[in-house]
């Protein structure tokens, strides 16, 4: 019997288990880590944030998912790996073998720690959920009058999304209290990559929402004594473990990976999404580890003797919706941009879509491209 090993409940993963619903691998043993049992979708956090969403309605439900594929879900983390022994080590202590391994664990984000001001990481996303929800639930957030400082650090699209909706959420909690809101970012420009117009609407609704932007601006300690709230979005980082796991890594600790993949020193490795790094970086978003999903699941099936192998080939250009909090959206797509309710109704309608296919149970499109046209 071999045991094919998933670390981490991402994008690429849910697509795995799917598959596997309908056609295991003879002899193989699937087994699947996560820190938790529901894994939320990136691309409506800012949804819930903002109030838009439950918790429970952004995440794939990954317990279940791997109960109707037959799988053995263990809640851990990785904490070491040792590719040559083919064999991962857990934080309980625990170590588990594998034939075949696939990492898809995502990247994560270094906020400095500043006494007396709220830290709010964007990443991990599950710690992200339990300081917002504590935060909300101080009684002096819900009944102080005094003016509330807010900063984001990062002018991405996660930056951006995400300021606007916790302004939702605040304002609609304490209309009458002033919000004081900045964001900070070390780039140029907001929204790098796309399309110019889509960047001028962001600064746009930036300015709707009382936001002031500062443009080529870094982040430094003096930010902090004129805040009380510190959002921090500023940058995908590889895991602290990638750096000495074993692997060939990029500068940056992320795994390097072949157009199959694969890793460039262990060919029994896998690694996808954000935790992954191409000869040519592709941006970290989740568009691509949703893309390499399909790709994945046949080089899995072909590494343990099932099939034939194929490369994934990364699309040049992505669609990516940004909702801006007032019911409407952005819509980028190489350097063309539209703007308005409409594109918000079709980005929630992809991204329940897709939540809705990996949640076994309800009916839902049988590929990805149904519930998510490269889109966001
Ligand atoms: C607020 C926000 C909004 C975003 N919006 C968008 C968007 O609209 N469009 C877009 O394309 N991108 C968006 N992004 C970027 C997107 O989140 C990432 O690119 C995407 O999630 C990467 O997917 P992934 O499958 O690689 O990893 P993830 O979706 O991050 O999944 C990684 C999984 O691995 C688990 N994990 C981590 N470490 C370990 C470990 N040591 N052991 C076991 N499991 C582990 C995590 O718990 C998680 O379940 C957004 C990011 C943020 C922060």
């Amino acid at each position: 019997m071999k045991r094919l090993l998933l670390i981490g409940a991402g994008h690429a993963h849910a697509q795995i288990l799917k598959d596997w619903i309908s056609a295991p691998v003879p002899d193989t043993e699937l087994v699947i880590v996560s820190p938790s049992a529901l894994s939320p979708y990136s691309g409506m956090v800012p949804g819930w944030l903002a109030g838009t969403y439950r918790y429970d309605e952004i995440c794939i439900p990954f317990d279940a998912l791997a109960a109707a594929a037959g799988a053995r879900f263990i809640v851990d983390e990785l904490t070491g790996l040792d590719p040559d022994c083919r064999s991962v080590q857990l934080a309980s202590g625990a170590t588990l073998d594998f034939d075949v391994l696939s990492l898809n664990v995502g990247s994560t984000l270094h906020a400095p720690q500043v006494d007396g001001v709220r830290v709010l990481s964007l990443r991990p996303l599950g710690k992200l959920r339990e300081a917002w929800e504590a935060w909300l639930a101080e009684p002096t957030t819900a009944t102080s009058s005094r003016p509330l400082a807010v900063t984001m650090v990062g002018g991405g699209a996660a930056g951006v999304e995400a300021l606007l909706a916790a302004l939702v959420r605040l304002r609609a909690r304490q209309p009458a209290r002033p919000i004081r809101a900045r964001l900070i970012t070390e780039s140029a420009n907001l929204l790098t990559g796309a399309a110019p117009a889509a960047a001028r609407s962001a600064h746009a609704a930036l300015a709707a929402a009382g936001v002031s932007v500062r443009l080529g601006t870094a982040y430094r300690d003096t930010v902090a004594d004129s805040t009380d709230v510190l959002l921090w979005a500023a940058g995908a980082q590889a895991h602290a473990w990638q750096r000495d796991c074993g692997l060939a890594v990029s500068t940056g600790g992320f795994i390097r990976v072949d157009e199959r993949l694969r890793s460039l020193s262990h060919p029994q490795v896998h690694a996808v999404g954000d935790c992954a790094e191409w000869t040519d970086p592709l941006p970290k978003a989740g568009v691509y580890a949703v893309r390499m999903g399909p790709v994945l699941s046949r080089n899995l099936r072909a590494a343990l003797g099932a099939g034939e192998p194929t490369a994934y080939v990364p699309q040049r250009r992505v669609l990516s919706l940004l909702a801006t909090g007032d019911g409407s959206a952005i819509a980028s797509w190489g350097c063309w941009s539209m703007q308005g309710r409409w594109v918000w109704r079709l980005k929630d309608r992809i991204d329940r879509a897709f939540v809705r296919r990996y949640t076994v149970g309800t009916a839902a499109p049988d590929h990805p491209a149904d519930a998510d046209p490269e889109a966001r």
